[in-house]
């Protein structure tokens, strides 16, 4: 069954559930390094989202993505704010005018996170949000390459965004406000990377749950 943004509303409330559900315990890991906003601030562009997602089924993913990035320009402050708007206008740019399927969604996420690379001055070992984007992109060119159906693509993709948070626990930051601690960075998981490894393990379980269905 092709992914359409049809799904679109039940990937945003499966998202909306496990960051409302993990916000206390993020929130903790950002006030330790950050300034304790970043779950108020992804709840704000989630719930705009929800709102919006009525439109949002109607389009095709060019103008989807469009259109999700947009909202979220609008409606999430700080860092992350720019650094998802900047993927999802990416991935517009990058999947216009060409066929949809996993191939080109792969080629077009690839380079969504080199655009938020560029967008934050930032890569992976930085302690950030990169620290799941980056390898996360690299496993789905990868497992896509080798042919692996949709259920072990989405495994693998889960698998190497927990490491990924998990990678960010020992790390120095030099971006964004938990650099201003220095050293003392050290020791706490990054906040941008544990949600951006729990928004990818709610997408990964609707579509999961969609293909066995
Ligand atoms: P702010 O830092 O402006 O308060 P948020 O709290 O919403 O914004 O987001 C903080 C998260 O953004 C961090 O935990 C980190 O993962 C991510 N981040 C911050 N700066 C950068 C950057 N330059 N590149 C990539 N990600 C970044
Ligand atoms: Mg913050």
């Amino acid at each position: 069954m092709p992914i359409t943004p049809a799904q679109f509303p039940e990937i945003i409330n499966r998202i909306s559930a496990s960051i409302n559900q993990h916000a206390d315990a993020v929130t903790e890991l950002d006030q330790a390094i950050g300034d304790g906003d970043h779950v108020y601030n992804l709840q704000r562009g989630i719930e705009a989202l929800q709102t919006h997602s009525n439109d949002i089924v109607n389009l095709d993913w060019p103008a989807a993505w469009q259109k999700i990035g947009m909202t979220v320009m609008a409606a999430i402050g700080g860092a992350s704010g720019s650094l998802y708007a900047t993927l999802f206008l990416s991935l517009a740019k990058n999947s216009k005018d060409k066929p949809v399927n996993i191939d080109t969604f792969t080629e077009a996420f690839a380079l969504a996170v080199e655009a938020v690379k560029q967008r934050g001055k930032a890569d992976v070992g930085e302690k950030t949000m990169l620290d799941v984007w980056v390898p996360v992109a690299q496993a789905l060119k990868q497992s896509v390459a080798s042919s692996k159906t949709l259920a072990e693509i989405l495994d693998t993709v889960c698998s190497v965004a927990e490491n990924g948070v998990e990678n960010t626990r020992e790390m120095l930051a030099t971006k964004g406000r938990a650099s201003f601690l220095g050293e003392r960075s050290k020791g706490h998981i990054d906040a941008g990377a544990k949600t951006a490894q729990l928004m990818i393990a709610a997408i990964a379980d609707q579509l999961q749950q969609a293909a066995a269905s």
